[in-house]
């Protein structure tokens, strides 16, 4: 996966071979009370809170994270017969080869993404920043639309991997992106092929492609993505640096690290603490009084709301 977009704080995921997994970090799971105990003080006590989530914030929606090849085959049996890997399945090139194939892929995310409800975890972010002084934002690797369908405002959400309710033009310079609120993909699922029409450009007639930064991707076009980020780093820029920021990171694994990488950096540029939630690498960097919580997303987030009302 590549990147053209670039900002202050989100730099460092390329370099994210310097991972710190030791057996030294406060990382807790559920059953121990002190690191809960912590982590729901410090995001009581935040006047400004960063929510990050990578795939396994879905997964209590009932969403596939693609974790793994035999994962992503369970989900995708189809894909499965033809052999192709997540990484080989979720690239631009199929547009080109074999649009009605990629856009099976594509166009059955895109439905299965607007038929599932956010789990009631995003409720509880969406309370937790709304009493917060200095107000909350959103960085997310998914391209679900999840925190803006929980209510979220649009303003307040990165999106840094682009979104799959939003499409664009194959054609390189054509035009700029659209919302893929009209668009409709119906599937043979027999043949796991896209029917026609496929999605198609108004302005040119080319093959429309979701605004998804997919792996080895050259043509993903970054504009959103870039002033969604744009008003991130203003929001920063508002928070003085005696702001008690807290980052809450859910489902944010190591296998594709944006999320989880941007946001050590992020504490570790900016400060702050990290609470992250994640049921299987749940490390944290050492000191600054970061969490983690070896848990799945929402019943983290309903453990920690449990304790902060307690
Ligand atoms: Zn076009």
């Amino acid at each position: 996966m590549s990147r053209s977009t670039r900002s202050n704080y989100l730099r460092a995921w390329e370099g994210a071979a310097g991972y710190h997994v030791g057996v030294n970090d406060p990382v807790g799971s559920l059953r121990d009370d002190a690191a809960l105990s912590a982590a729901a003080h410090a995001i009581r006590e935040a006047d400004a809170l960063l929510i990050a989530a990578g795939a396994g914030m879905g997964v209590d929606s009932g969403l596939p994270d693609f974790r793994g090849t035999e994962g992503f085959w369970r989900a995708y049996p189809a894909v499965a017969k033809l052999g192709l890997r997540f990484e080989e399945m979720a690239t631009p090139v199929w547009f080109k080869k074999d649009p009605h194939l990629a856009w099976a892929f594509y166009g059955h995310r895109l439905h299965l993404y607007r038929d599932t409800a956010p789990h009631a975890g995003f409720s509880i972010l969406r309370s937790w920043a709304a009493t917060k002084q200095r107000g909350g934002f959103v960085f997310t690797s998914n391209v679900d639309g999840h925190f803006q369908r929980a209510g979220f405002d649009p303003g307040s959400v990165v999106e840094c991997h682009g979104s799959l309710m939003h499409v664009q033009c194959m054609r390189r310079g054509c035009g700029g992106i659209e919302e893929a609120s009209g668009i409709e993909v119906r599937i043979d699922a027999a043949v796991f092929r896209a029917l026609d029409p496929l999605p198609r450009c108004a302005r040119c007639g080319e093959v429309m492609r979701p605004n998804v930064l997919m792996f080895g991707d050259g043509g993903w076009d970054p504009d959103r993505t870039a002033r969604q980020e744009a008003r991130m780093e203003a929001w920063l820029g508002t928070l003085g640096r005696e702001s008690r920021l807290v980052v809450v990171e859910m489902g944010a694994g190591m296998a594709v690290p944006t999320v989880r990488a941007s946001m050590e950096h992020l504490v570790q540029v900016w400060g702050g603490r990290l609470i992250r939630i994640n049921p299987r690498e749940p490390s944290v960097p050492p000191g600054r009084g970061h969490v983690g919580l070896g848990c799945g997303a929402l019943e983290g987030l309903r453990a920690l709301e449990a304790r902060m009302g307690a």
